[in-house]
């Protein structure tokens, strides 16, 4: 199969194309890299016409469960759904969080719903580039709501939130006076944040864990002009409050659209995914350099022993690289 007949079955929502285009673009080949490079670029204006929802929690939270929830109630609203996942622990310990077990069995037999679990990488980049190439993939394929979802661990929440249109953030009851040891940063970055379990006698607590991220949101700096962050609450197992989860994705989108901050944002975010594919690149090239190769090891010491600084050992790599050819 052509990249061209790959693109056209892609486009005509073909699981199988979908499938073969993903390990396309996971591949770390160099020929699929270059094949992935050119299907991306015959898909890119298929894709777009989505809503991009970024949800992280720490594991335990609730998270599958509200998306096997959630991703019913969209579906049944007209919408198709594609899960995909941003999990670093794949890159600091070659296990997963979020794919060892089996996940929102009633959704991944849904025809209108597509689930990836978070591809492999090295690093943080390589794994969000991954899941960034297939989230287009699958918005050509016809699906029009997307989930992104990651792990409360590393810097997994800011990848995601720079590759979707909102941030949810699941939270679980109590904890209020340290708030969970949520860094701010990250309550910073959440459009809307869920109290799951809200539900038994959890319930008390759970309001006022809700009343208390409410009166911490309004300390942050907003992310957006015309969006305050909302909080509240949900029982993914009762589905309870899933519906209203909905309502507000649907305000946040037209509130956002209208004002064109949804493209203003994508646009931002294409731009910062240039950069750092040429960062990755440029970097990927030097640590290949043959030059820069055997300065490593003896650098890397000198910089641990205090005997250099890192500064004057950077510039040592640099030009040593400089110098190549
Ligand atoms: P994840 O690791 O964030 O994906 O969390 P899971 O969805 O696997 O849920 C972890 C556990 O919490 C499971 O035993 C769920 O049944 C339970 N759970 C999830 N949502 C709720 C909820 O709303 N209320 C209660 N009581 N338990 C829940």
């Amino acid at each position: 199969m052509t990249v061209n007949e790959l693109a056209e079955s892609l486009r005509q929502g073909n699981r199988r194309a979908l499938a073969k285009a993903i390990t396309l673009v996971e591949s770390t080949n160099p020929v699929h890299r270059e094949q992935a490079a050119q299907l991306l670029d015959l898909i890119m204006p298929y894709t777009g016409n989505t809503i991009r929802i970024g949800i992280s929690g720490v594991p335990g939270v609730g998270k599958s469960t509200f998306i096997e929830a959630f991703g019913g109630h969209v579906i049944d609203q007209g919408h198709t759904v594609a899960v995909l996942a941003v999990d670093p622990t794949s890159a600091v310990s070659g296990g997963s969080i979020l794919g060892d077990k089996t996940r929102m069995e009633t959704l991944s037999r849904n025809d209108n719903a597509f689930i990836r679990p978070s591809p492999a990488g090295k690093t943080l980049g390589g794994v969000t580039r991954r899941t960034r190439e297939t989230m287009l993939l699958c918005e050509a394929a016809g699906f029009d709501v997307i989930f992104v979802e990651t792990v409360g661990v590393g810097q997994s929440e800011t990848a995601v939130a720079e590759m979707t249109d909102m941030f949810v953030l699941m939270l679980l009851p109590g904890g209020g006076d340290e708030l969970q040891g949520i860094k701010r940063g990250i309550m910073e970055l959440a459009d809307l944040i869920l109290v799951n379990k809200s539900d038994g006698d959890q319930q008390a607590v759970a309001n006022r864990t809700v009343s208390d991220y409410q009166m911490a949101l309004h300390f942050l700096h907003p992310r957006s002009r015309n969006w305050q962050a909302r909080v509240q609450a949900l029982s993914a197992l009762k589905r309870q409050g899933v519906n209203e989860v909905w309502d507000t994705v649907e305000e946040y989108r037209s509130a956002l659209g209208n004002a064109g901050e949804i493209e203003s944002r994508r646009s931002a975010q294409s731009r910062a995914w240039m950069w750092s594919e040429t960062a990755d690149a440029l970097l990927t090239e030097l640590k290949e350099n043959k030059a820069v190769k055997s300065l490593v090891e003896p650098l890397e010491r000198d910089v641990m022993q205090g005997k250099t600084t890192p500064t004057i050992a950077a510039r040592k790599l640099i030009d040593a690289f400089r110098k190549r050819s």
